[in-house]
């Protein structure tokens, strides 16, 4: 079977301006050996050659790297719609209007917390300077006023603008004030995740930093998700490693388009590539390095791509394979165990079962008692 990677997520750089506590690639510095401006627009023309419709320019911090509108010109000459995922903190207008020039699709800005909480898991990385999106000043020296105006200055070019939150147990109470703050500055769309544990969140010793959500929380972040759809307020949307296939599993990922965003399994390696910012190749990038199928300085990335060998975890699964809770599932051939990466972090690598899942967390019928 052909496989095409439609959708992109490209770690431009690792190097950040925020060296965020919950940080899953640990990003503040560069690599080692970056892709530099020639490699990136290679990669760029080999990804549309393989046919990807979708790029989301994703760091580090995207903002940090000098050339990243020469990228994002030439994503869009090759046809590339483009996403980007920032912190906000170097979208100046001057940049917001670029990227409306740019046509860029939307800007995903992370949103963690209140000030106080957003802050702490933000802190600015003194190692990377970077221009503010506003006039500095003491008020405004808070990685969560810079969202403010990143907002502003994407609202008045016209550029979309979206917020990611990672929810963790440091602030899964926050939840309702970003909620307020997001539809308050007219946010466009917010996606929810958890935050993985991996990278910066966690210690060297293997304690967190950032403890991350248990299973047992899984209920009551799905029901925030669920309220906020239905007030309608903001388009909410669940990221991949929240599901699947409770009764109301067409409207966790649109409003719009239910029959589009029915779960269909880990697209990794099947509709999906990420690339990290030194030309390494994984089915997705927040999936650990363990899963790197190769490097696209050794091997063409066509080539990578197109090995009968590698994503075996997707494009070899076979229903067997499952275990615990996932073993024996109506939707396992489809569902393939929930979201690999998370699993891969949260499990102890281990991505044949997913003890998050919805489906047994949340049965219908308690739903439908209520
Ligand atoms: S039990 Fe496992 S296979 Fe079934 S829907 Fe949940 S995560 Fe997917
Ligand atoms: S590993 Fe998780 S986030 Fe990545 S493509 Fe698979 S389901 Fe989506």
């Amino acid at each position: 079977m052909q496989y095409r990677p439609e959708f992109c997520v490209w770690e431009t750089t690792l190097a950040c301006n925020l060296a965020c506590r919950h940080c899953g690639s640990s990003a503040g510095k560069a690599r080692a050996h970056e892709l530099d401006i020639r490699e990136a627009l290679g990669l760029l023309a080999a990804l549309a050659d393989l046919g990807t419709r979708e790029i989301t320019f994703s760091g580090g911090e995207l903002f940090v790297r000098p050339d990243w509108a020469r990228l994002l010109a030439r994503a869009r000459e090759l046809g590339l719609a483009s996403l980007i995922v920032s912190n906000g903190l170097a979208v100046t207008r001057h940049v917001a209007d670029e990227l409306a020039r740019q046509d860029v699709g939307s800007v995903s800005l992370s949103v963690d917390g209140d000030v106080r909480v957003h802050d702490w898991l933000r802190p600015l990385n003194s190692l990377v300077p970077s221009e503010r999106s506003a006039p500095e000043s003491s008020e405004r020296a808070s990685s969560h006023e810079q969202i403010h105006w990143a907002m502003q200055n994407l609202k008045l070019a016209g550029v979309t603008v979206s917020a990611i939150t990672q929810v963790s147990k440091v602030n899964f109470a926050d939840l309702p004030a970003i909620y307020d703050f997001l539809v308050a500055h007219g946010a466009d769309a917010w996606q929810i995740q958890m935050t993985n544990p991996m990278g910066r969140s966690v210690r060297a010793d293997g304690a967190p930093r950032v403890p991350v959500l248990e299973p047992e929380d899984l209920p009551s972040l799905y029901a925030f998700i669920r309220r906020v759809q239905d007030e309608g307020k903001i388009r909410c949307l669940a990221a991949d490693c929240i599901g699947y296939y409770r009764y109301d599993e067409p409207l966790l990922r649109t409003v719009e388009r239910p029959h589009d965003n029915f779960w269909q399994g880990c697209q990794a390696g099947l509709r999906v590539i990420g690339i990290t910012s030194d030309g390494g190749v994984k089915g997705c990038l927040s999936m650990p390095d363990t899963y790197l199928e190769g490097n696209i300085r050794e091997r063409p990335l066509s080539e990578i791509w197109n090995d009968e060998n590698a994503f075996a975890y997707n494009r070899r699964f076979t229903v067997d394979s499952l275990t615990g809770g996932c073993s024996g599932c109506a939707f396992g051939k489809l569902c393939r165990a929930g979201c690999h990466s998370f699993a891969a972090t949260a499990q102890n690598g281990d991505i044949s079962r997913y003890d998050y899942c919805i489906r047994r967390l949340v049965p219908d019928t308690v739903a439908a008692s209520k």
